[in-house]
Formats: C-alpha cells, sequence, structure tokens
C-alpha cells in the first residue's frame, strides 16, 4: 500500500510535469533561416499586457517595420524589459534580434504599438522588428554589426513567410518621422539595407 501511494504521487508528478512540457513547447517554437535562430516566446497572457501590449487582430499584415532600439541590450533582456512594464503605455512589436538569436515577442496576428501613427497601417498592419545593440558605448561595436546582419535575415524571412515584396519593409520614420532606425539613418544605409534583405530572400 505504502509502495503504491508513492507510485501514485509520482504518477501524478510526472503527468503534470509532460503536460506543463507539452504546453510550453507549443508556445516555444524555433525556427531557423540562413543560421538566425528565430524563438517564440510570447509575452505573458495576463490583463495588464492584454490592454497595454498586445493589440487588436491583425488579419493582414502589409508591411515589416524595422526599428533600432538604441541602447545596448540584448534581445533577451528587451524582451523581458518590454513583458514586465507597467507604465501604463501602449508599447510592444513583434521581434527584437540580437547578435545570437530573433525572439518572437507577439503573435503574428495582432497587432504591436510601435510605429506612433495611432491607429495608422504602421501599428496596425505592420509587423515591427527591434534591431537591438545600436547603442553600444563602449562595448564591442561588432555586437550592433551582427545584430543588423541578423536583421537583415529576420526582415528576409518575415517577407518571405508573409510573402510580401522588399517595397513591404519600412523605417519607424516613414509612419511617424521619428529618427528610427537611428543607426541606419545616421549611416544613410536604408538603400543599402533593403538590398541585403532582398539577396538575403534568395
Ligand atoms: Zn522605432
Amino acid at each position: 500500500m505504502k509502495y503504491f501511494f508513492q507510485f501514485g504521487i509520482l504518477g501524478a508528478l510526472a503527468l503534470v510535469l509532460a503536460l506543463c512540457g507539452c504546453r510550453s513547447l507549443s508556445q516555444g517554437k524555433i525556427t531557423a533561416y540562413r543560421g538566425l535562430l528565430i524563438r517564440e516566446d510570447l509575452l505573458d497572457d495576463n490583463s495588464y499586457n492584454r490592454k497595454y501590449k498586445y493589440g487588436n487582430a491583425m488579419p493582414k499584415v502589409e508591411y515589416i517595420t524595422i526599428h533600432n532600439t538604441a541602447n545596448d541590450a540584448s534581445a533577451r533582456v528587451e524582451r523581458a524589459y518590454l513583458n514586465r512594464r507597467r507604465d501604463n503605455v501602449h508599447l510592444s512589436y513583434h521581434f527584437a534580434v540580437d547578435e545570437k538569436e530573433a525572439i518572437q515577442i507577439l503573435p503574428y496576428d495582432i497587432n504591436g504599438w510601435h510605429a506612433g501613427d495611432g491607429n495608422g497601417k504602421g501599428n496596425r498592419a505592420s509587423i515591427g522588428v527591434e534591431i537591438c545593440r545600436s547603442l553600444c558605448d563602449g562595448k564591442d561595436e561588432q555586437l550592433y554589426r551582427r545584430s543588423e546582419e541578423n536583421g537583415v535575415k529576420l526582415a528576409a524571412y518575415l517577407l518571405r513567410r508573409l510573402k510580401l515584396p522588399v517595397s513591404a519593409l519600412r523605417k519607424h520614420q516613414d509612419w511617424s518621422g521619428k529618427n528610427c532606425p537611428h543607426r541606419i539613418l545616421t549611416e544613410k544605409r536604408w538603400e543599402s539595407f533593403k538590398q541585403r534583405v532582398r539577396k538575403a530572400m534568395q
């Protein structure tokens, strides 16, 4: 009887672990594109995030909007920061990408609040991509170069996946005039950025 009781407890524990494992597996899809790891780690589903970060249904994606984070944080840190923000500001985006990986933060069919154009198409019909490490003061400058290269791969992957042409790429600046993506703008590389994405789509 004692052994039966122990096995019963262990069995129940194993079942709970198995169920939790399946759940986290289905939420954490991992894809690779040209060597870039694209990992799903959506924002927590809680009432605050639903109100300020998960937008409305976005049945048709028309654009991919490129940003720079203007700090030195990794994609993982950006995702964690966004997840715990409680400043009553509507702010969110779909992907953060750094020199190591791309993290998907919002689903494809929900809009984020990243373009500064209210209910315009920047927010309501585009996927927001934050390229990290764009201000690496005193740090390894290659971190940004490598993050941007992964941003090129991610943009190419997204355009292919969503069946969009390179002309669907937008800068944050296009929607609201903000100086973003600041590195690409300051270094006058938007046209070459698009060329690199075109190449990475082939
Ligand atoms: Zn931006």
